[in-house]
């Protein structure tokens, strides 16, 4: 692979910690962790790297701040409250790189200013831009403090003038002293206020609060990876836990008998059913719990389950949930984890209830970052 150039901000962002090795050796690194964590299991496949690691993130969000009269846009330096101004990312889209810029000039010329939370003044918090990588759709999240938004039709107008390709524009409230990006609020000011991607052949909608995970290439072999691990015939039933937008549960429901999806973001759980719709899906149903809590449930009632597909966030299943995973006594479960600190942890604990790990497939979803992804397959003994 070419050499790439390095990134002035690397230092002070703090985003991409493997900026120093080539890409061949950050993917040996990953390897070697993965391996020294999960080896005790089984055999670890290598790991399945990006033709091309630049420019992969889908999602990108930028926070601004104020230095004196002008308006700064960037990342937080890390572990610090302090924005490095950053306009172009090695790894974040490019398009929605440009957005950002677009947004914060236009912002200094509209007079707006940046909000401030200590004074808990000013205006403009974050900007955020989704963009669709097969549909092409761009949603624009401007993220405001409450009150007026000075002369918002023309900025609107502007800001789609400067960029046609942008298809939803939304601004979201968020009036608390908080380091969570989105507030409460939100509030469409062009187009649907969502955007549509196409994955492995279904497609699916994207709301500004629902996660989706944001490297579109390399998620694709990650769900294939998941349904080949899955080997449904047709007759399974299969619960996708965490399932986010039900990405994962959509796109197996056509190899399941039926399909059950469970996920605590009541945003993502709206587009999960209007996905299922979308795509003429009728054997799938989504439920907006605790994954433990409905495991717990399902295990009460002694339901039939085949298949377990789990994608927790990085601090792993619950116990509630594992105990209840081994109470269901699926032949399968397919395991998706983006720490393999605490999938090491569940994996020791489900092995020893009867279960051992066939398959481990890390995938690259965040180059020059220290994150790895590992998809696992467990089967009953
Ligand atoms: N499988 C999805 C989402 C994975 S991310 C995909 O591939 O897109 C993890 C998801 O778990 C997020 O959507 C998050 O909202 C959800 N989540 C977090 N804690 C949860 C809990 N206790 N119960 C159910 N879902 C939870």
């Amino acid at each position: 692979m070419s050499e790439i150039k390095r990134c002035p901000n690397y230092k002070k962002c703090g985003g991409c910690q493997l900026q120093n090795m080539d890409y061949d050796r950050q993917l040996r690194f990953k390897q070697a962790q993965v391996v020294k964590l999960l080896g005790r299991f089984h055999r670890v496949s290598n790991i399945i790297g990006m033709e091309n690691p630049t420019h992969y993130r889908n999602k990108v969000q930028a926070a601004f701040g104020q230095r004196g009269g002008q308006l700064i846009s960037g990342v937080y330096q890390s572990s610090t409250h302090k924005i490095v101004p950053v306009d172009d990312c090695m790894i974040e889209d490019e398009i929605a790189d440009k957005i950002i810029v677009t947004v914060r000039k236009l912002a200094q010329s509209f007079k707006l200013r940046a909000f401030n939370d200590t004074t808990m003044k000013g205006f403009l918090r974050h900007v955020l831009v989704k963009r669709g990588f097969k549909s092409g759709q761009v949603m624009v999240v401007l993220v405001t403090s409450g009150g007026d938004f000075p002369s918002q039709r023309s900025f609107v107008n502007a800001l789609l003038g400067r960029h046609p390709e942008i298809t939803t524009i939304v601004r979201n409230i968020n009036e608390k002293h908080t380091s969570l990006v989105l507030g409460a609020k939100s509030q469409v000011l062009f187009g649907d206020g969502y955007i549509e991607e196409e994955l492995c052949g279904k497609t699916f909608r994207i709301s500004p609060k629902a996660f989706y995970q944001i490297n579109p290439t390399q998620t694709q072999i990650l769900y294939e990876t998941a349904v080949d691990f899955a080997g449904l015939d047709g007759s399974q039933s299969v619960i996708d836990a965490y399932c986010g937008t039900g990405t994962i549960g959509i796109i197996m429901s056509d190899k399941a008998g039926s399909v059950m999806g469970v996920e605590l973001n009541p945003d993502a759980v709206e587009d999960a059913k209007f996905n299922a719709k979308k795509n003429g899906v009728d054997n799938i149903k989504f439920y907006c719990a605790d994954a433990g809590d409905f495991m717990v449930e399902l295990a009460q009632r002694k339901r039939k389950v085949d298949v377990v597909i789990t994608d927790p966030p990085r601090a792993g299943c619950s116990r509630d949930f594992l105990e209840s995973v081994v109470a269901l006594s699926p032949k399968k479960v397919v395991y998706i984890s983006c720490n393999p600190v605490t999938l090491a942890r569940d994996l020791g604990y489900i092995t020893r209830k009867g279960y051992k790990v066939a398959k481990i497939q890390p995938v690259d979803m965040f180059p020059f970052t220290e994150h790895v992804e590992c998809c696992v397959l467990l089967c009953k003994t």
